[in-house]
């Protein structure tokens, strides 16, 4: 059965605390009557020396004792418990408690008994008589007899004390739990309002409001990274919603023009307004090329780009792969009347060769499209540090400055009625950045409009 966080932590808490208090109780309790019975029997000691004492000093002269003297000590010992005998050296009886009050000894005897029978079931005291003799001035002038229930006994401000102590652990047992208690329930709820606020959120979450964020000020760590980690979930879905929502968007956009090109021209076509000529024709398959290639383009979208872009790591020279690039390159350059400029060098990096031969052929293909004839294109290759870095130049059209921060954005052509003529679909430099930022390398470009372009690729080595 599921039991509520603080319902649980509650119980838990006042389980611990019900357990240590009674331990504590128990050997608390345990060592303090140990303790105290022990200072009592101690007690009895002292007190039946000070009455030997006492009684001694009661002795007059010529075996002369004054009597009065020991009948106030008697006295007060048969109140205390201790019933004495005193005898003269010959064996005498001098003053006897017993003798003088039987009726007081035996209901004082009976207290003692029934009290200490009444709180301790287990108290096994016996009637003892100690003998003690009885010394004025070095010499022995009598003995004495001290009955008293052995080997201990509590009188009545004894029990009072033990009684005090009981109730004062007792206090103290349920103060803690009612401390336990409340400590517990606060810590609970300290515990589980910001739980519950995370799963408030991960609803909200699985119900597409990724918006809702969680604000919890929590010194306790888990739950701060559970927050945070919530959080983030929320907002990495809310990235994505976004993402796939644009790139459908983008995609509908990219299929509209050709296809609604296609299909006037069909109508037209079919309608008779047009003729079938060649050049007709012809234009109607430029656009079907055109959405073909716009499939193949989303199919490399899809290939480079997101999660699923795994590298293959070798070790190859990059001058090489750039001196490739260039011869084939080559023929396209000349063509349009566009010089190609490249330093041979020879540069290893560990990297995923193919994929970063696509990016190089996607910057060198963009030079030579915007640029136009009589221009001139450099790819440069150096060394810095850790990174090896591709740099290709160009004197072309250039990019405007509010093109540049998007011109990395699929889809995203810097100036759409220039680029009819060039063709392309604008996803060069998105499936570039994903490849470089796989790399863990940088891109970047600096561009000046009808000046030229500047493109920058970093890449750990
Ligand atoms: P695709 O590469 O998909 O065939 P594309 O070349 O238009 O199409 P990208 O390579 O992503 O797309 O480039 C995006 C845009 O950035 C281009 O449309 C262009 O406007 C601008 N651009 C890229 N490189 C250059 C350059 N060297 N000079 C001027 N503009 C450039
Ligand atoms: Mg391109």
């Amino acid at each position: 059965m599921r039991k509520k966080l603080r319902k649980k932590l509650s119980f838990s808490y006042m389980f611990i605390i019900v357990i240590c208090v009674l331990i504590i109780s128990l050997l608390s309790n345990f060592f303090l009557q140990r303790l105290f019975r022990n200072y009592v029997i101690e007690q009895h000691k002292t007190r039946n020396n000070l009455i030997v004492k006492t009684i001694g000093e009661q002795y007059l002269f010529n075996g002369n004792w004054n009597i009065d003297g020991i009948k106030n000590i008697g006295e007060i010992s048969i109140e205390n418990g201790l019933f004495i005998s005193v005898k003269d050296i010959s064996g005498k009886i001098i003053w006897d408690a017993e003798t003088y009050n039987i009726k007081k000894c035996e209901e004082v005897k009976n207290k003692v008994t029934n009290s200490m029978e009444k709180y301790f079931p287990s108290w096994e005291g016996v009637y003892t008589k100690n003998q003690y003799p009885l010394i004025n001035n070095s010499s022995k002038i009598g003995t004495i007899e001290i009955g008293y229930y052995g080997p201990f006994f509590y009188g009545s401000n004894d029990i009072s004390y033990i009684k005090t102590l009981n109730k004062m652990l007792l206090l103290v047992g349920v103060f803690s739990l009612l401390i336990a208690f409340i400590f517990g329930f606060l810590m609970a709820e300290r515990l589980s309002r910001p739980i519950l606020k995370v799963i408030d959120a991960a609803e909200m979450i699985s119900r597409g409001n990724y918006d809702e964020k969680i604000e919890t000020k929590t010194d306790i760590e888990e739950i701060h990274n559970l927050t945070t980690t919530i959080n983030n979930l929320g907002t990495s879905l809310n990235g994505q919603e976004k993402l796939r929502k644009r790139l459908t968007k983008d995609i509908s956009h990219e299929l509209r023009t050709p296809l609604s090109t296609l299909q006037s021209h069909m109508e037209a076509l079919i309608d008779g307004v047009w003729e079938p000529t060649s050049d007709r024709l012809k234009s109607c398959h430029e656009e079907i090329l055109r959405l073909k290639r716009l499939v193949g383009d989303l199919e490399k979208l899809a290939r480079y780009e997101g999660e699923n872009l795994s590298l293959v790591i070798t070790k190859f020279n990059l001058g090489e792969v750039i001196n490739n690039i260039a011869l084939n390159f080559e023929k396209q350059f000349l063509n349009k009347k566009v010089a190609l400029a490249f330093k041979e060098d020879s540069i290893f990096v560990n990297a995923d060769k193919d994929k970063i031969t696509q990016v190089i052929v996607n910057l060198v293909s963009n030079a030579l499209k915007y640029t136009e004839k009589g221009g001139k294109v450099e790819v440069n290759l150096w060394e810095e540090g850790q990174f090896a870095i591709v740099n290709v130049k160009d004197t072309g059209i250039g990019i405007s400055n509010e093109n540049i921060p998007h011109v990395f954005e699929r889809f995203y052509r810097a100036d759409e009625s220039r680029n009819k003529q060039t063709g392309g679909s604008g996803i060069g430099l998105a499936i570039a950045k994903s490849i470089i930022k796989a790399h863990k390398g940088i891109i970047t470009v600096e561009s000046k409009i009808n000046e030229g372009t500047n493109f920058t690729v970093k890449i750990p080595k």
